[in-house]
């Protein structure tokens, strides 16, 4: 499987560059890369009252970018600003659930948003947990009532440093089902010339 990062709006490279490295942990079998050029932020994804942006919004953005990207499995879309869904007051991410695209934001992740001094360690960490979380989503596996899985939803920050970067035996059976089926598609196409 092949799985593309994409900054959307500034977004630090370093720490995505270690994400990117975290996630092969997580899925067997997987290459991963961060698309040099970033896409500029929609305009329309802005809330100005809220002062956050539409994470609907930015994963259609990211969608639409994706169709275009042929020999990539998943686009994970990343952001450096607070994001939300309507109903919520903020998300930490958000996927297709199957699909192709998933979008998480660094914001709340950061441990200065929560008075704490900033720490790159622990931003990667909660990164990856996030990035793996979502991308369980766009294989179509929903939330896990394990807290230590990677598929438990988090609704703040301490449920996600309580869960580990990885999945749970269930759920991991189904990730390499889903590898399993992504596998035997590819093998037919390259068949089939
Ligand atoms: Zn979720
Ligand atoms: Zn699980």
């Amino acid at each position: 499987m092949l799985i593309s990062i994409l900054r959307i709006g500034k977004v630090s490279l370093e720490v995505l560059e270690r994400i990117k490295e975290n996630l092969k942990d997580a899925f067997p079998d997987t290459e991963c890369s961060v698309i040099p050029q970033e896409a500029p932020l929609p305009r329309e994804s802005l809330d100005k009252h809220r002062m956050q942006h539409r994470s609907d919004m930015i994963l259609s953005l990211v969608h639409e970018l994706a169709e275009k990207m042929r020999n990539v499995h998943r686009v994970l879309g990343v952001v450096d600003v607070d994001i939300f869904v309507p109903g919520m007051n903020f998300v930490f991410g958000q996927a297709e659930c199957p699909g192709k695209t998933a979008v998480i934001s660094l914001w709340r992740l950061r441990p200065e948003f929560y008075g704490a001094p900033e720490n790159m360690n622990i931003l990667v960490e909660r990164g990856t947990k996030e990035a793996v979380h979502e991308l369980g989503h766009t294989m179509g596996l929903e939330h896990c009532s394990n807290p230590f899985c990677v598929m438990y939803f988090s609704n703040s920050i301490f449920e996600t440093d309580r869960k580990k970067s990885l999945f749970c035996w269930k759920c991991y059976v189904k990730v390499q089902k889903f590898l399993f089926a992504l596998g035997e598609r590819l093998g037919k196409g390259c068949l089939q010339g």
